[in-house]
C-alpha cells in the first residue's frame, strides 16, 4: 500500500493558511521599493518586542550574525575564551574563531541536552589556572527548543564578570518560569532561518538585549560601524540588515506564532504517550516551555530504526551526528575523543522525528506505529 509521503516540517501547509496575508505584505513592498530597512523592518522589532518582552530587538541577516555581532559589541577577540556546549550547531562556535577568540567546549546534561552546569565550572576553572585565555563569554544553546537555565548561567557569569548570551536560535517562542525567550539571558540571539519555529523566507535572525548602550552598539555593528550617519564609521561592523521582504513575511507570521507553538506542545504530547517505554523521550524541567523545534528521542538503536522508518516513508534527522570537539575544523580546541562523554554518546543516539504544526492525528499516528513496528 502506498502512503503520501510524510514531510519532517511542512512549509507549505503553513503558506497554505497564511498566502493572502503574506502575499499582499510582499506585494506591498514591491510597490514602495524601500527593500532594505523599510518601514516593516521597524514595525517587526516592535512586534517581537511586544510578544517576547525584550527592550531592545535588533533584527540581522541570520541566527550567526545575531551571535557574532553580540560578540563584537563586546569586544570579544583574541586572548579570549567562550563557553559553549559541544552538542550544537556549528555557527555557535564558528562566531567565536571568526573573532580571533577561542571556543572552550562543555558538556551537556544527558537528559535536556543543555549546557553542564558542572561541566561549565570545571572548564572555567581550568582555562583560569592555565592562564593563557581570559574567561570573557558564555554562550548557552536552548537545544531543540528547550530553554537552558539562565537564572543559574547568570549566577556563574556575573560571577566571573562573563557575557551570557543565549543562542535561541531553536527557541524562540519558548518559556522559562514564566518569561518568554528574549528576556531570559541578558543578551539572546536567535534565527528565521526557514525551518527554525519562527521561519521567514530565506535567512533571516535577530538579537534581544536589555541594555540602551549595547542595542546602540548592536545597531551601529549591523551597519558597517556607523556612527551619526552613514559615512562616519566609528568602529569595524558588518553588513549585517533582515531585508524587507522577510520582516514582511515575519509580520505574517507572528499572530499566529503563540496557537502554533501550542500546536507543536500537543504533537510532543502525542508523541510521549505513543513512544513511552519504547525509547526515551524528551524531558520537560519544571517551569520550561519548549518551542519544539525538534522531538528528539533517544535509543541505542538509533541507525536501525532511522534506517526502518526510512522505508516506511518516515523521515528523521540527526541533530547533530558529532559534536564540535570532535570536529575537523575544532578539534585543536577540544579534549578529544572521550573528553565530552555525553556529548559523544547523544551523537550516537539521538533521533529526530517530523514536528511541525500542521501535522493531521492520523500522520503523528502513522509515525507511532512505524516506530512501534520497527523496535
Ligand atoms: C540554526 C542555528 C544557528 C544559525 O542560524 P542561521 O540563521 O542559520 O545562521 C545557530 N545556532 C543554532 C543552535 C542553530 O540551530
Amino acid at each position: 500500500m502506498s502512503q503520501a509521503a510524510i514531510p519532517f516540517v511542512d512549509l507549505k501547509a503553513q503558506y497554505s493558511h497564511l498566502k493572502a496575508d503574506i502575499d499582499a505584505r510582499i506585494a506591498r513592498v514591491l510597490e514602495h521599493g524601500a527593500f532594505i530597512m523599510g518601514p516593516e523592518v521597524a514595525e517587526l522589532e516592535k512586534a517581537l518586542g511586544a510578544f517576547c518582552g525584550a527592550k531592545h530587538v535588533i533584527s540581522c541577516s541570520s541566527g550567526t550574525d545575531a551571535l557574532q555581532m553580540v560578540l563584537m559589541a563586546e569586544n570579544i577577540g583574541p586572548g579570549d575564551a567562550v563557553f559553549m556546549p559541544s552538542f550544537t550547531f556549528t555557527a555557535t562556535a564558528e562566531v567565536v574563531l571568526l573573532l580571533g577568540a577561542e571556543p572552550v567546549f562543555v558538556d551537556v546534561d544527558g537528559r535536556d541536552f543543555n549546557i553542564d552546569l558542572q561541566s561549565l565550572e570545571a572548564a572555567i576553572a581550568r582555562v583560569q589556572k592555565e592562564g593563557r585565555l581570559k574567561p570573557r563569554g558564555v554562550i548557552a544553546v536552548d537545544l531543540f527548543g528547550l530553554p537552558a537555565d539562565y537564572s543559574a548561567l547568570k549566577k556563574t557569569c556575573d560571577q566571573h564578570g562573563m557575557l551570557l548570551l543565549a543562542d535561541a536560535a531553536q527557541s524562540f517562542g519558548g518559556a522559562r518560569d514564566n518569561t518568554r525567550v528574549g528576556l531570559l539571558a541578558p543578551a539572546t540571539a536567535t534565527s528565521f532561518f526557514p525551518a527554525k519555529p519562527l521561519g521567514c523566507y530565506g535567512d533571516g535572525g535577530a538579537i534581544f538585549v536589555q541594555d540602551d548602550e549595547t542595542a546602540h552598539v548592536l545597531r551601529s555593528i549591523r551597519a558597517h560601524g556607523k556612527g551619526d550617519d552613514k559615512y562616519d564609521i566609528v568602529r569595524v561592523g558588518v553588513n549585517g540588515r533582515l531585508d524587507t521582504i522577510q520582516a514582511a513575511v515575519l509580520l505574517a507570521k507572528l499572530p499566529s506564532f503563540a496557537a502554533e507553538i501550542e500546536a507543536r506542545e500537543k504533537l510532543s504530547q502525542h508523541y510521549d504517550a505513543m513512544l513511552k517505554g519504547l525509547v526515551v523521550t524528551p524531558i520537560r524541567p519544571k517551569g520550561t516551555q519548549s518551542a519544539w523545534a525538534q522531538y528528539s528521542i533517544l535509543t541505542p538503536k538509533r541507525d536501525e530504526l532511522a534506517a526502518k522508518l526510512k522505508a516506511a516513508g518516515v523521515p528523521t534527522a540527526v541533530y547533530y551526528p558529532r559534536p564540535m570537539h570532535l570536529q575537523t575544523a575544532y578539534a585543536q580546541f577540544g579534549g578529544g575523543p572521550g573528553s565530552l562523554p555525553v556529548s559523544e554518546k547523544l551523537s550516537g543516539e539521538i533521533l529526530a522525528l517530523p514536528m511541525h504544526p500542521f501535522m493531521p492525528e492520523e500522520t503523528a499516528e502513522r509515525i507511532g506505529a512505524a516506530i512501534k513496528a520497527a523496535l
